[in-house]
């Protein structure tokens, strides 16, 4: 394949970006105001531009090719289903589907052993909240601030971001509640059981004060990823197990960005020993070679859509060539022992990495993570904590992060980078040395975000 360094062809890639600026519409933007790096090829953790500039990805693109780009297995999987049978309607059985199915469930905690299939994360968890809603006959569903749970309708007002804000009219159902995160908690908490302890009596209150028997449903990502990596205090997740089978409350957890490797476990709750009612999926499960997502059921629920029938479906649910690419990324990861490098790499090199670089940068406030799942705290003052840009920060407002997130591809590194927070979130593929060169980058990169602080 085509290499950065053997690749350069300007005159492509502005012919490309024409069109582009001409005709796509981009998510999350104002039209007018990107300027979108056209982008040759991509192999295992870089990708490169039509100038000859190769980036290393610490951004898994939206943490999603956990198995890195075109890895050779999948991607032969996918050409030799195409060759076989490209499409064909969920109601059929099909080879690939049923060995997709049967390998996600036999990784998923507990009896999570249905696979209802999706095109990404956004439509597992609007499904995930019509089964609890039909299963229980409740209507409300509680979800956390800080959180992302997608896109869509249900998706965005469950959403605990700014994002959720433009279409706040339609959040009927919806209500949110405060998650433990320590760093900044709404709880003022003075060590972590505290912080664990008060959040679960918050959501209790929060039950109570809605009424339990309107509540079909509470959302949380196994770890909050989007909003900034919080892995959770031991027993807050299975604290909201506890709860929900005292109220007889769907427990669904988000796995979307967590799930498949990405925290060094297979799931984030494997971490927690925790099986919710329903688990939602997407990104890793085939790293977002072909659009695949989907939730996870339990025996229980199940159940309820045994003889009545489930009224939901998707056209390409279970989709042939979404299902093969899952199929191959899963026997992959197992064969080549990816998600033990995840695990590896975080705990030997990446954590260790982070927190000596925490220690000489005076804008960063905090490192928290596991895996290949990390994310730095940008601050102006470590004391106060005060976050480097204000929340939900635009224009010239934000400058400190964009010129921190210029400086990284500068050097190389393509940056994951949210409101005040820098994620270091590789392929689980990546090794000791691709590693060591990103956090080199990085450490360079903070320079420029100390420049902004007291
Ligand atoms: N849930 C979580 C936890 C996510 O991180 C995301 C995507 N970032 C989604 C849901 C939505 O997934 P998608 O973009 O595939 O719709």
């Amino acid at each position: 394949s085509a290499s950065a360094s053997s690749f350069a062809d300007s005159a492509a890639g502005a012919a490309v970006k024409a069109d582009d600026r001409a005709h796509v519409f981009h998510s999350w933007s104002a039209q007018g105001l990107i300027d979108p790096l056209a982008v040759a090829g991509a192999e295992g953790a870089y990708f490169w531009d039509y100038d000859g500039n190769r980036y290393l990805d610490f951004s898994s693109q939206l943490v999603n090719t956990n198995i890195g780009h075109q890895h050779p297995k999948v991607v032969a999987a996918i050409q030799e289903q195409a060759g076989k049978l490209c499409t064909l309607a969920p109601g059929f059985a099909v080879d690939v589907r049923s060995e997709a199915a049967r390998l996600v469930a036999e990784r998923t905690p507990g009896d999570l052993d249905k696979i209802f299939f999706t095109n990404g994360g956004a439509e597992a968890v609007e499904n995930a909240v019509r089964m609890a809603r039909l299963h229980t006959g409740r209507p409300k569903v509680l979800s956390a601030y800080r959180s992302y749970h997608g896109a869509t309708a249900a998706a965005i007002n469950l959403t605990g971001d700014p994002r959720r804000w433009p279409s706040d009219t339609a959040s009927a159902g919806v209500v949110h509640f405060w998650g433990p995160f320590r760093y900044r908690s709404a709880f003022h908490a003075e060590n972590e059981a505290q912080e664990c302890e008060r959040a679960l009596a918050h959501l209790e209150q929060t039950i109570a004060f809605e009424g339990p028997q309107s509540i079909a449903a509470i959302i949380l990502e196994s770890v909050p990823g989007t909003a900034g990596i919080m892995v959770p205090p031991p027993g807050y997740l299975a604290g909201v197990r506890e709860i929900c089978d005292r109220y007889g409350i769907v427990y669904i957890l988000d796995e979307v960005m967590a799930g498949f490797g990405r925290t060094g476990r297979w799931f984030a709750a494997d971490h927690f020993d925790v099986t919710p009612d329903l688990l939602t999926f997407a990104k890793g499960v085939n790293s977002g070679y072909v659009p695949l997502g989907g939730v996870a059921i339990s025996a229980g629920i199940a159940a309820t859509f045994e003889t009545r029938p489930f009224p939901g479906g998707l056209t390409y649910s279970g989709h042939p060539l979404a299902c093969a690419s899952a199929v191959a990324t899963i026997n992959t990861m197992a064969e080549e022992r990816i998600v033990e490098n995840a695990a590896e790499i975080g705990e030997k090199v990446i954590g260790p990495a982070l927190r000596e670089i925490a220690g000489c940068h005076p804008s960063v406030g905090e490192v928290r993570g596991m895996g290949v799942f990390w994310a730095l705290d940008l601050v102006k003052n470590k004391e106060t904590r005060e976050p480097l840009v204000p929340y939900n920060a635009s224009g010239a407002a934000n400058a400190p992060m964009a010129e921190f997130a210029a400086a990284c591809k500068r050097g190389g590194l393509w940056p994951f980078v949210n409101m005040n927070r820098t994620h270091v979130v590789p392929p689980c593929t990546i090794t000791e040395a691709e590693a060591k060169e990103g956090l080199a980058a990085l450490d360079e990169a903070l320079t420029v975000a100390d420049g902004h602080t007291d």
